[in-house]
Parts: C-alpha cells; sequence; structure tokens
C-alpha cells in the first residue's frame, strides 16, 4: 500500500488515540495502585497501633500488682488475710490473670489461683525450721473454706525461675518470661515477677501469671479484611498469639508446647514474619510487601517493650482487600477509559476517512489526469525518472494519437474526450500494475517500464499499439476507428529519463513520418543504434 497522505492522517489519528488511552490506563493505573497502597498500610497501621496499645494493656495489672504487695510486705511481717483480700480483689479485676503470688527467701509462699467455683489459696508457712503448707477454697462470694494440710507438697519458691529472675534484678522492675504452656489450665501464658524488700532487708519476690489466649481473641478482633491476621512473636520468635487461636498451642487440650513463627501453620504469616519482618529486628521496617504461596500481600509491624524483651505485633492484609471499594472503583475507571478510548477510536475510524476525502482529492488531482485518470505530465516524468536512477534497465514508450485533430474537427471536441478516455483505459488494461503510464500532452502518452529487456519492452510497445488499433472505440456518435504511433527508446544501466524520452520522441517522428500507425524502436539510448521500423510486422 502506497502512503498516501490521507492514510497517514487517519492511521496517524488512530495511532494518536491508541496511545492515548494506554497511557492515560497505565499511568491511573499506577496512581491508583499507589493510593490503594497508602490506604492499606494508613488502615494497618491503626490496626497495629491498636493491637499494640490493647497488648500493654493487657500486661499492665501486673506492674500494678508489684506495687500494691510491695506495701503490703514493706512492715516485715506479712499480714496474710490482707494479702489474700488484695490478691482475690487483683483476680477479680484483671480477668486475664489466673495465679498471683508471692514467695520469700525463706521459702515461704503465698498463691492465690482461680479455681472452678472461686479460688484457691495455697500457703507455706516457714516457722522455725518447720514447713506447713496448706491450701484453701474460697468461693466466689468470699466464704473461706477449711484449710487442708498437704504434708507432701514439696513446692519451692526459690527453684522456680520467677524467683530466680527477679532476685538477681537489684530493681524492682517487673521481669517477664518468655510463654510457655501453663500447667494446671494448658493455655499458654507468660509469668511476670518482680522483687520487694522487706525493712528488715529480707527478699520477696511477687508474681502473675498471666494468660495469653485473649490476645488471640484481641487479634482476632482487628478489622484486618477477610484474609488478613495479626501475629505477636516474642524476640525469640516465639508465637504469642495469633488471630486464629487454634494456630497456637497451649490451647485448651493441648499442652505440646510453644510454637515457632517459622513453624505456624500459616504461610502468608510465616512470609511476613520469615522474610520481611526480622523476628528479634529491633527496627522493624513500618510497612513491607509480602508474596506466600497463599497470596501476597502488605505487612506492618510495631514492637512492644515487655520488660526487658521486646515483642513484634505484625498485622498484614492480602492486597487490595482492605480497599475493596477503591479497587473497585479503579476498575470501573479503567473500563469507562477504555470505552471512551475505543468509542474516539471508532469515531475517528468513521468520520477521518470522510473527513480526510478533500485531501485525498487534492492529492489526486495533484498527480493525476482528470480525463483518463492515469498519472499526469509532471508525476510521470517524476516517477519515471525515479525508475530510470533504480532500475538496471529500463525504458520509454511514447504515443500519440493520429490524426486526432480530424476526430475533433468531424465529431467535436466532446467526442474527442471520449476517445482519449478510452485510450487512457486500453493503455492501463496493456500493462502490468508495476508499470507507469501518464498522460503528458493533449493525446500524447508516455509508459516507463523498468527492470526489463529490449525484447520485452518492444513487446509492451507493441501490445499498447495493438490495444488501440485492435478494436473499434464506441462513441456517442458511433464506432470509430483510432490508431497511434508509438516510439521506443530503451536504456540500460540506472540513468537519466530525459535521455531516454529524446530517443523515444524521435522515434516516434519517424513513426509519425513514415506513414503512422506503427512502432518505431529507437533503440538504445546511447545512441549506438539507429531508428528502427517496428510497426507493420507484428501488426499483421
Ligand atoms: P498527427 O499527430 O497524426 O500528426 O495528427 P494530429 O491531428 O493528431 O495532430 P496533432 O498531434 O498536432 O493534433 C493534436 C490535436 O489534439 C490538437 C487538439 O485539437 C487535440 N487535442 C489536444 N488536447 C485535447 C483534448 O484534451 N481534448 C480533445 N478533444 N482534443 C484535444
Ligand atoms: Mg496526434
Ligand atoms: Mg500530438
Amino acid at each position: 500500500m502506497k502512503p498516501t497522505a490521507r492514510r497517514l492522517v487517519v492511521v496517524g489519528l488512530l495511532t494518536v488515540q491508541l496511545a492515548t488511552v494506554a497511557l492515560l490506563v497505565l499511568v491511573s493505573g499506577r496512581i491508583s495502585a499507589e493510593a490503594e497502597d497508602d490506604h492499606t498500610v494508613a488502615l494497618l497501621e491503626t490496626a497495629a497501633s491498636e493491637a499494640t496499645d490493647r497488648t500493654r494493656d493487657y500486661l499492665a495489672p501486673a506492674a500494678s500488682l508489684v506495687a500494691t504487695t510491695a506495701d503490703m510486705v514493706d512492715g516485715g511481717a506479712v499480714d496474710t488475710a490482707a494479702l489474700e483480700r488484695a490478691f482475690i480483689g487483683e483476680l477479680e479485676r484483671s480477668p486475664q490473670l489466673s495465679g498471683v503470688y508471692l514467695g520469700s527467701d525463706d521459702g515461704s509462699f503465698f498463691f492465690v489461683s482461680r479455681a472452678a467455683s472461686g479460688f484457691s489459696v495455697k500457703t507455706i508457712e516457714i516457722d522455725g525450721g518447720e514447713r506447713r503448707v496448706t491450701v484453701r477454697a474460697v468461693s466466689a462470694d468470699g466464704r473461706r473454706g477449711p484449710a487442708v494440710i498437704r504434708p507432701d507438697d514439696d513446692y519451692d519458691p526459690r527453684d522456680r525461675p520467677w524467683f530466680q529472675d527477679a532476685s538477681r534484678n537489684a530493681s524492682t522492675d517487673v521481669e517477664w518470661t518468655a510463654p510457655y504452656v501453663f500447667f494446671t489450665s494448658g493455655n499458654l501464658g507468660v509469668s511476670a515477677s518482680a522483687a520487694v524488700r522487706t525493712a528488715d532487708g529480707m527478699l520477696a519476690v511477687v508474681g502473675a501469671d498471666i494468660e495469653l489466649d485473649a490476645l488471640s481473641t484481641l487479634l482476632a478482633g482487628l478489622r484486618i479484611g477477610p484474609t488478613g491476621s495479626a501475629v505477636i512473636v516474642d524476640d525469640a520468635g516465639t508465637v504469642v498469639a495469633h488471630s486464629d487461636a487454634t494456630l497456637v498451642n497451649g490451647s485448651p487440650g493441648d499442652v505440646a508446647g510453644t510454637v515457632s513463627a517459622s513453624e505456624l501453620d500459616d504461610p502468608r504469616t510465616r512470609a511476613v514474619i520469615g522474610s520481611l519482618i526480622a523476628v528479634g529486628d529491633r527496627e522493624p521496617p513500618a510497612a513491607a510487601h509480602f508474596d506466600s504461596p497463599d497470596g501476597a500481600g502488605i505487612a506492618t509491624s510495631r514492637s512492644l517493650e515487655v520488660g526487658d524483651q521486646r515483642w513484634t505485633i505484625a498485622v498484614h492484609a492480602e492486597d487490595g482487600a482492605l480497599v475493596r471499594s477503591l479497587t473497585d472503583a479503579r476498575s470501573d475507571e479503567r473500563f469507562l477509559m477504555l470505552l471512551v478510548g475505543l468509542l474516539g477510536f471508532l469515531l475517528i475510524a468513521v468520520l477521518a476517512f470522510p473527513a480526510t476525502r478533500p485531501l485525498a482529492r487534492l492529492e489526486r488531482r495533484a498527480t493525476r489526469d482528470a480525463l483518463t485518470g492515469l498519472l499526469n505530465r509532471g508525476e510521470i516524468l517524476a516517477q519515471g525518472a525515479q525508475v530510470a536512477k533504480e532500475a538496471d534497465l529500463h525504458a520509454a514508450i511514447m504515443l500519440d494519437l493520429d490524426r486526432f485533430k480530424s476526430i475533433n474537427d468531424t465529431y467535436g471536441h466532446q467526442v474527442g474526450d471520449e476517445v482519449i478516455h478510452e485510450v487512457g483505459r486500453r493503455i492501463t488494461g496493456a500493462l502490468r500494475d508495476v508499470d507507469r503510464a501518464g498522460r503528458v500532452g493533449g493525446e500524447e502518452f508516455l509508459v516507463v517500464i523498468g527492470e526489463t529487456t529490449p525484447g520485452k519492452a518492444l513487446e509492451v510497445a507493441h501490445r499498447v499499439h495493438q490495444a488501440i488499433r485492435a478494436t473499434p472505440f464506441e462513441t456517442t456518435v458511433g464506432e470509430l476507428e483510432v490508431t497511434a504511433s508509438v516510439g521506443l527508446g530503451v536504456a540500460v544501466g540506472p540513468g537519466e529519463l530525459q535521455r531516454t524520452l529524446a530517443v523515444a520522441d524521435t522515434a516516434l517522428l519517424e513513426a509519425k513520418e513514415s506513414g503512422r500507425d506503427c512502432v518505431v524502436s529507437g533503440g538504445m539510448a546511447s545512441g549506438l543504434r539507429g531508428p528502427r521500423r517496428a510497426g507493420d510486422t507484428s501488426d499483421a
């Protein structure tokens, strides 16, 4: 297809339209994706902050417990009745506590824990080397049962980690154990403990057992989409809580032990913890993308100081889950953009052709002869010159109608035009698509052919000649016999059309002089061969 100006304009318009729509969709997609990410991160940050604050609150009663207890043991002789009331009060206020206790460095121990109906109070008294262990039930409404002596109980608080940790600590700061599974309840928990000193210098350690399953419930309550979840891990990578409580060992009936984040039965959380938020990393990244076999998403994390440990609270959501409405709006927007783009494309496709018709007409007028539709003089000379420059061999065939003036004179100019129009048709019919034909004068025509042999060129000249003379012309005044004289010039090697034309012109002149209605080959443009009459022989 020849790149006409019209085609260039139409294809150009369509291309610009397509490119614009593609660019818009791409850029808007990128911008919206960033906005979505920002929004998701903001929502996750809020959830992580909330989880962190509530976890801190959850652990807080331990601190107040130490403070109250320190007041009570201040005098040296511990008032166990007052201590019992204080501990029971603490258990009533803070459901996360499963037991509170006080151990001293003489081996005495006071322990209040939750029981099936109310509380259980265990006491170890040391009196002059004598050790007495008693257990007493206290009902929920405060009624105290009888003290039951437990001679076989050899529990010694000084052996316990919480006691040793706290006694090593010179300060009265609260110390926290790593998560472990409580023996009595089978639930995951931590113990908090702190040293208090009596006036006579004796060391006591106050402690509390805190069950962690409620933290999992808290995490499950965060609004982080259908597949999002939250997890708390400690410095060592042990799972403290997970929004799916069943994944955390220590859930009732399962006392197998703690779970490490790296073996958690949740690929998303593993990906979040393992690759994005380095466990124990003091500065976890604020927000990070993660990819897992179960899906990709964004995670944020916070860290919480728990004594001298640090817990990481990580919250994540599946890509797009928290911004479903944004995502939907985005795909609507994209659909609209495509629709508008497509309409624009169709509109251009439909309108551009009629709209550019004048352009096509103008272009045709500039290159074509109006009467015959052949190339006009300027165009055939320009295209012929190009062929002459590129082809190894080219030929120019000049054709002039014989005694055309008499047709005009006899039948009128209108009939002369009919003949000229038909001549154009017949010349085109005698040529291949690649050959070029033009009207160079009133009733003079030029055919330029490239990449041919002198014999083939002569053949074409005869074919054109025959095309005119062989059949009478149908005109409005009836059939007319028309003939033409033809002159042929051939040139070998790239060269100038003008020189070949001169040869063809001379040959045409000779054809006229030798009686018309014939083909004369002027031979090679170099002029080595003289004019030779070739018409009559092949016409027979
Ligand atoms: P010959 O070439 O055989 O010597 O005789 P001729 O009668 O064809 O002579 P010439 O080539 O000199 O005459 C050309 C004539 O063609 C003159 C002019 O009236 C006529 N002519 C030129 N252009 C047109 C045209 O566009 N339409 C018509 N109808 N006639 C034209
Ligand atoms: Mg003529
Ligand atoms: Mg003429």
